[in-house]
């Protein structure tokens, strides 16, 4: 048996968003643990163990730095805390806060306050006191004072049925629901600043994502590709193995310009876009589409091209960064770091085709006739049974 003078051997992690019960919620637990224990793959040496609204690490030795650190990108933790694992009995507990204590005060934290939970209901003590008990041995003991309101530290004392823990720390995590508990999604990858952030956006809502990209090659390296596949590996971070699907797309847009007035070349060339999307997202079994389109931010992304492009598919477009200012999009790139890699100067299919002049307010009936002067079935079909499909993980 441990003793209660244990170190903090153990990390208490607590669930995000819980407003789906039942099924749902065990569902949810057994995706976060799944995720979670994949996230830390590195570490085999941890145990883990859950109940009802909570996961519990046993670190058995391991640095609990980069456990945290790791832990902070798992999706569904709402926050956790390095714990000290004791008895569920009055006297263990008060020792084992007693050693957290004079460790914070030896860190200089000078006031405290006791938090205890009562998650068994047959625990004889009621939570008010837990807490006076508890803070009347931390006195006794240390110098150490009691405030209420603002203090230096929280002691707090959770009371499970077969073990109490005792934490001085919390950590926020990621928030969000644990990846894959949404479905799948098909997002459309660009090498810009949006499309990464907006795929981390989707993930946290617990949608795993596989990847459409548009290459344009020869017009665009062979380096553009590579930076899509290096944001692709940083986005896996969030997910494990990320798919690309690498769709050659040089055909089509040069049919699109040979046919169609120039400033109507990039409403048809988003048209063929999410046409293939579509099509790339129902083999892969995916739900719907994501895209980094922002309100008003380019001719494209007015809410007229938006609805013109939007018609000719039927599955959802998500649109994650839609109402963000591009300030924000980039603060978010920059925390999940993105951001340096975004703006490695290739040159994206869009950015070599782009037009003067293009519309702002494009028309259907414009864009329908556009397409009837060319068979574009027949280079979509080929474009997506070219498409080359590429995994890709962090190590
Ligand atoms: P981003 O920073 O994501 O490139 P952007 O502001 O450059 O966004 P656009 O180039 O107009 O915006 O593209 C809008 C969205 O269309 C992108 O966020 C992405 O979802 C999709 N998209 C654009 N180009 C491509 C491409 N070559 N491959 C896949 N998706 C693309
Ligand atoms: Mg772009």
């Amino acid at each position: 048996m441990e003793s209660a003078n244990e170190k903090y051997g153990y990390i208490l992690v607590r669930f995000g968003e819980l407003s789906t019960k039942g099924k749902n919620k065990k569902d949810f637990i057994r995706q976060l643990t799944r995720n979670v224990k994949y996230a830390l793959s590195a570490y085999p040496q941890l145990e883990y163990r859950n109940d009802r609204d909570r996961l519990y690490i046993f670190l058995n030795d391991t640095d609990p730095v980069p456990v945290s650190q790791r832990l902070k990108d798992v999706f569904g933790i709402r926050s956790f805390s390095l714990a000290i694992k004791c008895e569920p009995e009055m006297e263990a507990i008060k020792q084992a806060a007693l050693y957290a204590a004079q460790k914070e005060w030896n860190e200089g934290k000078r006031t405290f306050k006791v938090m205890a939970r009562r998650n068994d209901k047959s625990f004889p003590f009621v939570s008010d006191q837990i807490n006076r008990f508890v803070a009347g041995r931390v006195l006794h003991e240390t110098e150490l004072k009691v405030d209420v309101h603002n203090p230096d530290f929280p002691l707090i004392v959770e009371i499970h049925k077969d073990a109490a823990y005792i934490m001085a720390h919390t950590e926020l995590g990621a928030g969000g629901y644990p990846v894959r508990v949404g479905g799948r999604a098909m997002m459309l990858l660009s090498g810009g600043i949006d499309s990464p952030v907006a795929a981390y956006e989707i993930m946290k809502r617990g949608v795993m994502i596989e990847c459409v990209h548009f290459a344009s090659q020869p017009y665009t390296s062979e380096q553009a590709k590579e930076k899509v596949l290096t944001l692709a590996k940083m986005l896996s971070r969030y997910q494990g193995p990320v798919r690309v699907h690498v769709v050659p797309f040089t055909d089509l847009q040069l049919a699109i310009y040979d046919h169609c007035p120039e400033n109507y070349a990039i409403t048809i060339m988003r048209r063929m876009m999410v046409r293939i999307a579509e099509e790339l997202a129902k083999k892969n079994k995916c739900l719907a589409l994501v895209t980094g389109e922002s309100v008003g931010q380019v001719a494209s992304q007015t809410l007229e091209s938006m609805g013109v492009i939007n018609e000719v598919i039927k599955l959802p477009v998500i649109r994650p960064v839609a109402t963000w200012d591009k300030l924000e999009i980039i603060a978010k790139a920059r925390e999940i770091g993105t951001y340096e890699t975004s703006i490695l100067p290739f040159e994206d299919c869009c950015t070599i085709f782009t037009p003067k002049d293009p519309v702002t307010k494009p028309r259907s009936d414009r864009a329908e006739q556009y397409e009837s002067r060319f068979d574009w079935k027949e280079l979509l079909d080929k474009a997506v049974e070219n498409t080359e499909t590429v995994t890709m993980s962090e190590e």
